[in-house]
């Protein structure tokens, strides 16, 4: 490695230290969460973030075990019920950035009516769909996402029913953005994630992550032969939606990672609100402070 090389993952590495806590790390080894979260922490430094101005929102997963990995305001919720968790608390105060994030079990089974509205609601939030084809936490069960054949726990003789492609199912939401990376290329993740925190609405970022303990069927090098930045499809416009559903469709051969769709035009929730129009301080900065101390 020549000295150019280390010195931009020295710059990289101190991109993010402040958002690094000194917690023992337990996903396995190869696991893709180490890269998303670096490339979240990354996006977030970039942007200009602190910690005080962001929250975290972990739902129940291995992902969810990276909440005491990341410096800032963090919630570990129920799961499958991140994303309301997160949508109440940026209704509440629209002044931090609020990043939930939640694996395929949680999103696409035990909390797919919370995505659904979500995205028709256009919470402004950024939401790390961490895809990973398996419930890992609970090793290695088919999830709504664990194609069809495939041999899991709990199911020796294969899945029997269809995956759902979860690009797709959103698409047919009107979402106003949605974005595709991998865990196979932390600067692509990097860039994707800081488009997804400009964004004003509800960002919908899947990564394809390595399972590499469970989900031996689409590993990391298997994705890095098949993934393709969208930038390099001429002709290829991110407004038009029925471009975007046409591209998602093949999961198998060249699958397409970036910016896939956006709608700048979208309104999102808070903006849809005209109880709100004029007012600029948050719900939490009006809550009345009652002294009870003289009541019971
Ligand atoms: Fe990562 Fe899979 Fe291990 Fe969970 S089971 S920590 S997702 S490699």
């Amino acid at each position: 490695m020549n000295n150019t090389n280390l010195h931009e993952l020295a710059a990289k590495a101190k991109d993010y230290l402040k958002f690094e806590t000194e917690e023992v790390i337990t996903w396995c080894g190869g696991c893709g969460n180490y890269s998303i979260q670096n490339a979240l922490k990354r996006a977030l430094t970039l942007e200009g973030f602190d910690r005080k101005d962001v929250l975290f929102c972990f739902d129940v997963g291995c992902n969810g075990n990276g909440a005491d990995k990341i410096e800032g305001y963090t919630i570990h919720g129920l799961h499958g019920r991140v994303i309301s968790l997160a949508a109440g608390a940026v209704i509440a105060n629209p002044k931090m950035k609020v990043i939930a994030a939640a694996g395929d079990g949680a999103t696409f089974s035990e909390g797919v009516n919370h995505l659904v509205h979500a995205v028709r609601n256009d919470y402004p939030m950024l939401f790390i769909f961490h895809n990973n084809e398996n419930y890992g936490l609970t090793t290695g069960q088919a999830s709504a996402m664990s194609r069809k054949g495939w041999k899991m726990n709990g199911t020796p003789d294969g899945v029997v029913v269809e995956s759902i492609n979860a690009m797709d199912f959103v698409l047919t939401l009107k979402p106003s953005f949605v974005a595709r990376t991998y865990s196979g290329d932390p600067d692509q993740m990097t860039e994707v994630m800081q488009a997804a925190l400009k964004h004003k609405g509800f960002a919908f970022v899947e990564v394809l992550q390595a399972c590499p303990t469970y989900n031996k069927a689409t590993p990391d090098h298997w994705y890095g032969e098949r993934v393709k930045k969208i930038e390099e499809l001429a002709g290829y416009d991110k407004h038009d939606i029925w471009q975007a559903r046409k591209i998602v469709q093949d999961m198998d051969k060249e699958i397409y990672v970036g910016v896939i769709y956006e709608d700048p035009n979208k309104q999102n929730f808070m903006e849809m609100q005209k109880s709100r129009e004029g007012i600029s301080t948050t719900l939490v900065e009006e809550v009345k402070h009652y002294d009870i101390s003289e009541c019971c």
